[in-house]
């Protein structure tokens, strides 16, 4: 990093202790959770930005850009870091652009949309929601710390994707306004079928700095579980309800054992030996579902009240990605796959896949709903590590046999997401960081050269 660059980037902000060169904290704001997965742990580990810079408003975030464009000097975003693709590690040095401190909720609107600035906090959103009646419509298992900038720029789905798909569905992500890294910089408001071109693109063709969120009204929620004794009767007893409108609920999941023993401060609601499965559901309808899951030959091992995301335990804490970590915790092999079951063949996908894997495969399933409504059999199966070739190698067979997955062991938008057959990130990326400034090299099908004028 050199000198210059620190003195000239201090200039652009009202306070020069907002550009950060002290090697430690570089490094921390450099990484993400990149380390879940063996593969990426290798690739990243020496990876770093050379600065960071924590703009506090958009004006300060244009100087940078524009500092950078003129300098050719890299720019990757980062919001709280909780990416587990090594999303925001920066590949070629450069600026981390910090936007921590763009923290403000501007207002929840009357009809329920959160207004406000990328780096704020999903937990503030659900907690000053929930005051006004209103709750987030989905949100990751790291809704404590991660920021909603992050989560458009990085994340898909997570508790209440079972009512309310993914984040790219059902026009809950209204509008946002995007910071370019053109030639001249400019805020560019998207709204509508627009914020496509930029959502889940890690960073790589714009950098939004506000954003219209859309909420749905708040629910009095019970945390529920159950265990069963075998996998089979836990997912078709939560495929049952997932799948019934008449169930008002935020989140269902479905640990097959041993998942539950990994999960050591919870240990009052599992049960040894047993499928686990957890159900955030309408407190008014906990004691039907109490009869419905006895009925299944379920037994109840816990219900208590979600207050928001101070709730003790909170119960979103093991499921969609904190699983994975919980796995970790307990054997360090242990990894990762995020797929999608077919909704009517997955029956035939398990079988097939425990009849190729075995145990090297244990199934732990998040029901969402697609853009057409339909529930999917979802999840993040967990998978004993022994190398990367039998690791792509179960990706492959995953393919072959009709289970959708975005790989989370590679680092470009291309594998890891949902990147779309029409390029509309990429042609954003062409039109909105021509020179290729913006977190290089984590859109692989983008080529500088290649700018069409
Ligand atoms: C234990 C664990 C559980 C998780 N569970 C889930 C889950 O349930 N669902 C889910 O979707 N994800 C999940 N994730 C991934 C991640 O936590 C979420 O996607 C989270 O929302 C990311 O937010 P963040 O602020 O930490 O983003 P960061 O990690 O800081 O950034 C993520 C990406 O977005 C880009 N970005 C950040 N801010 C902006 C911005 N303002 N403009 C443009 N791009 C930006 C970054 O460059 C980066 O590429 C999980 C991760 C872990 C480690």
């Amino acid at each position: 990093m050199s000198v210059s660059l620190a003195s000239e980037l201090s200039t652009l902000v009202a306070d020069p202790a907002r550009v950060i060169t002290a090697p430690a904290i570089v490094e921390r704001l450099s990484k993400d959770f990149y380390w879940y997965s063996p593969i990426l742990k290798r690739q990243l580990e020496s990876k770093l930005g050379d600065i960071v810079v924590q703009p506090v408003n958009v004006d300060e975030v244009l100087a940078v850009v524009r500092y950078a464009g003129q300098h050719a000097v890299p720019v990757t975003v980062r919001g709280a870091g909780t990416g587990n693709y090594g999303q925001c590690i920066p590949l070629h040095g450069g600026i981390v652009l910090d936007l921590a401190l763009m923290d403000k909720l501007e207002e929840i609107t009357a009809d329920g949309v959160a207004v406000c600035q990328p780096g704020l906090r999903l937990a503030t959103i659900e907690t000053e929601a929930r005051r006004q009646g209103w709750e987030l419509r989905m949100y990751p298992s790291t809704i404590a710390k991660a920021s909603i900038g992050g989560f458009l720029g990085g994340g898909s789905g997570g508790i209440g994707s079972v009512a309310h798909g993914g984040l790219r569905d059902f026009d809950t992500v209204r509008a946002f306004e995007v910071v370019t890294m053109e030639e001249e910089p400019r805020v560019v408001l998207h709204e509508g079928g627009a914020i496509h071109e930029i959502l889940h693109c890690w960073g790589t063709n714009g950098i939004l700095t506000r954003i219209w969120f859309a909420l749905t009204p708040a629910v009095e929620w019970t945390q529920f579980t159950a265990a069963f004794d075998t996998y089979d009767a836990g997912f078709l007893f939560a495929k049952s309800i997932a799948e019934n409108k008449d169930w008002t609920k935020r989140l269902m999941t479905v640990f097959e054992w041993p998942i539950p023993s990994f999960f050591a401060p919870i240990k009052h609601v599992v049960a040894q030996d047993k499928t686990l499965v957890l159900i955030m559901i309408e407190t008014g309808q906990v004691d039907e579902l109490r009869s419905a899951a006895e009925a299944a030959q379920g037994s109840v091992t816990f219900t208590g009240a979600y207050i928001g995301p101070r709730t003790q335990p909170l119960l979103s804490d093991y499921t969609w990605n904190h699983t994975t970590l919980w796995a970790m915790k307990a054997d360090p092999a242990w990894t990762y796959i995020q797929a999608g079951f077919s909704p009517v063949d997955c029956m035939e996908q398990f079988r097939l896949l425990r009849e190729r894997y075995g145990r090297e495969i244990l199934f732990h399933i998040e029901f969402m709903k697609n853009g057409e409504g339909v529930i999917i059999p979802g999840g993040i199966p967990l998978v004993y590590f022994t190398g990367e070739q039998r690791l792509n190698e179960l990706i492959a067979y995953c393919r072959e046999i009709g289970v959708f997955i975005a790989n989370p062991h590679v680092n470009y938008v291309e594998d890891a997401g949902r990147f779309r057959s029409d390029n509309i990130q990429l042609k954003a990326k062409q039109k909105y960081d021509p020179r290729g400034l913006l977190n290089p090299g984590k859109m692989i099908s983008f080529q500088p050269e290649a700018v069409a004028k």
